[in-house]
């Protein structure tokens, strides 16, 4: 036998998948099989591509083909579900084959050397199967559903096949016990009939794996379960996940990447808080993990969940035609845990010129006195946001990119966020020489500061990405506050989300107001889902007022915020916890102007030294093919045009049929990637941040 042809998808720009030859080393070594890893050679490097067919033919002289070096044998191939979800997000997202399945794999598969896999794959041998019954009698026995949660979880159950259910549960509603007896039934269900499950949770964020890791644990003590995210040691990371891609690891918990995970058993998706940005990767493959989540669903025949206080404007509306299943949630789960009630501050009024409103600075020292704890949310790290000289008008513009170099006080730095520019504070004006130099406005930092001199002897924390940047420090901080170390945490949406703060009875907002102006459509949107999410960390138990007598007083969680537009409809929905009111006005002021969801979109971007090439770029693209029914907007400067020295622009097409747009953009890119042109440039289809 003279060998075999097979196609290989690699981690290249270029378009295609690759033949190479196979000959077997021995007469009766197996053929390769779809699916399976190999190494081969390519250019002058050696690397790691996916078997995806195997033939007897090529399109090329088959004589100048060359040989596989070798197959991975020892890993199991990737199965047929794995790779039909690489090819329609490759095909979606208009990205070539090779550059979605490889860097979605851990390093340790993509090497050279089998060093890391044979460890790994040693490593995961010698690991017992965990033991069953394992210290059961000390686990915190799971609450019984209430009513709500009980049809939640039979209806995710009941159902045979494909379903997305939209769990619409109030903050503190107990989706999380949702989330876990439905797993444990489906499980049993599939162990009941001899068939092994899996089931993928999806969370935001890192920082959220740990508490969710813990309860999940707790409850399926002889389950394996695995955490899959980016900041896992590589060792580890690829052991969890050949634990899923074997079967071995019944549960999976991870972030967004975790959604192109190979997992052969399984039988449920579940994405909490859905809504979350974090689901869009904004990078390399731009995907929605939420939306692959519910193809994936789709695709295997199994229900999805997808969980939050305040769904997606997307899963909003496939709910409300009928797409999505809603379940709802509408009352906290814990024991005489109430909604907090939410209020006001007119700035217009309450002048604060420190940043703290003087009801909110008699909130603050209510809850002080009461040994209550206090979370402040500033949306918006560092000191101040910009340096200004008085004088000459002088301001700290990062000379990289159109923004404002940050200033850092306790780091004695001027930072820009967007190329990572690093700055001395300068002594004196640059342009002038005048040394009285003032910051504008107010980031967390300089709150912190103002809190220690209105009460000294409070426990301030700041948790933001400057106070954290330390491996492990988030979490660190947040085991602080949960132990009551702190009295006043502060912090920017890292502390919105998730945590359930046991004595925290206040929460302050400062400053949300810009987001209302924002030109990007969804700011709203995001900044109620903020608003909602923050104000949702206060009242999770009730704190009784003990001691007076007979009956404790029960005392209601308090969310104020500081806003100059207190009529304002975003903020007449938050004082009533009203989310469905909110996305109806949403929806209506979309259909109105023709956004998302009732308009398909993508988002060509280019990016050069200087601007104009970047534009004529788009330009050309734009006249390259007919486009009719689709809608190719004028090419603009992006919001932000030079980061890191490199213009950048971008161009919006519009279409209000999803197949017509994607019958455009396959063509479309093939065209452009034809023309080799030098220019960088990327497209972005269902972008999120235009
Ligand atoms: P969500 O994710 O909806 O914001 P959580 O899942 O964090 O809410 O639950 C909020 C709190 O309610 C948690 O402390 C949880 O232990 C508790 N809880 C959930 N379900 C029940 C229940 N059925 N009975 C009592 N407490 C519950
Ligand atoms: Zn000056
Ligand atoms: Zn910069």
């Amino acid at each position: 036998m003279s060998g075999r042809i097979i196609k290989i998808a690699l981690d290249s720009p270029l378009d295609m998948e690759f033949d190479y030859r196979w000959q077997p080393a021995a007469a009766d070594d197996p053929d390769p099989v779809v699916g399976q890893l190999a190494l081969v050679p390519f250019g002058r490097r050696e690397v790691v591509g996916v078997v995806t067919a195997v033939g007897d033919a090529s399109d090329y002289d088959a004589a100048k083909l060359r040989d596989v070096i070798a197959l991975r044998t020892q890993l199991a191939p990737l199965p047929p579900a794995w790779m039909a979800l690489c090819r329609f997000a490759a095909d979606y997202y208009q990205r070539p084959l090779g550059e979605v399945m490889l860097p979605c794999l851990p390093k340790g598969l993509r090497n050279e050397s089998t060093v890391a896999l044979d460890r790994a794959l040693k490593k995961l041998a010698k690991v017992a199967p965990t033991a069953a019954g394992q210290a059961a009698a000390d686990l915190p026995a799971a609450p019984t559903l209430n009513p709500g949660q009980q049809a939640a979880v039979d209806a995710i159950t009941a159902a045979e096949g494909f379903a997305a259910n939209l769990l619409f549960g109030v903050t503190g509603s107990g989706k999380t016990e949702v989330y876990l007896h439905a797993a444990e039934a489906v499980i049993d269900r599939e162990r009941a009939q001899g068939r092994s499950a899996q089931v993928l949770i999806l969370v935001p964020e890192i920082n959220l794996t740990p508490q969710l890791e813990g309860s999940v644990r707790g409850r399926f003590p002889h389950l394996q379960v695995v955490t899959l995210h980016s900041q896992l040691a590589e060792g580890e990371r690829l052991r969890h996940w050949i634990a899923a891609h074997q079967g071995d690891a019944a549960i999976v918990l991870g972030t967004r990447l975790s959604v192109l995970a190979a997992m052969p058993a399984l039988k449920l998706i579940i994405v909490d808080e859905e809504h979350d940005p974090s689901y869009k990767q904004q990078e390399g493959l731009r995907y929605s993990a939420r939306d692959l989540a519910v193809w994936r669903a789709r695709q295997l025949d199994i229900p999805v969940v997808l969980g939050s206080a305040t769904p997606s404007i997307e899963s909003w509306q496939h709910a409300s035609n009928g797409r999505y299943r809603r379940l709802d949630l509408t009352q906290r789960a814990a024991a005489h845990a109430q909604l907090p009630r939410v209020g006001l501050i007119d700035m217009e009024v309450n002048k604060a010129p420190d940043g703290l409103s003087p009801p909110l600075v008699t909130a603050l020292r209510a809850r002080l006195e009461r040994g209550e704890q206090s979370l402040l949310f500033l949306n918006r790290r560092g000191y101040a946001p910009v340096m200004h000289c008085d004088a000459c008008g002088w301001i700290s513009n990062c000379r990289r990119c159109t923004a404002f170099m940050v200033l850092h006080k306790p780091e004695r730095r001027l930072r820009c966020h967007h190329c990572s520019l690093e700055l001395r504070i300068p002594q004196s004006c640059p342009t002038c020489g005048n040394v009285d130099l003032q910051p504008l406005g107010r980031g967390t930092q300089r709150v912190e500061e103002h809190l220690q001199v209105l009460f000294p002897e409070a426990r301030v924390l700041r948790i933001d990405a400057d106070s954290t940047r330390r491996k492990g420090s988030a979490q660190a901080a947040f085991d602080a506050v949960h132990r009551g170390e702190v009295d006043i945490l502060l912090g920017t949406q890292m502390v919105a989300k998730g945590h359930d703060f046991q004595r925290l009875t206040l929460v302050g907002v400062i400053n949300p107001d810009t987001a209302l102006f924002s030109q990007d459509y969804r700011a709203g949107e995001r900044l109620f889902a903020q608003l909602m999410q923050v104000a949702g960390r206060a009242g999770r138990v009730a704190i009784t007022a003990g001691g007076e007598g007979g009956e404790a007083a029960e005392r209601r969680a308090e969310v104020l915020v500081q806003t100059r537009y207190p009529q304002h409809p975003l903020y007449r929905a938050l004082l009533a916890h009203d989310y469905p009111g909110f996305a109806q006005a949403t929806l209506d002021e979309r259909l109105s102007a023709n956004l998302p969801p009732f308009m398909f979109q993508a988002l060509l971007r280019a990016e050069a030294r200087q601007l104009q090439p970047a534009l004529d770029f788009l330009q050309a693209a734009r006249d390259l093919m007919p486009c009719e029914g689709i809608t190719i907007n004028d090419p603009v400067p992006m919001t932000i045009t030079r980061v890191a020295g490199v213009e950048r622009a971008q161009m919006l097409v519009e279409c209000a049929s999803r197949a017509q747009l994607q019958a455009f953009l396959k063509p479309w890119v093939a065209a452009l990637r034809e023309q080799k042109s030098r220019l960088r440039w990327s497209l972005e289809v269902d972008p999120v941040d235009i």
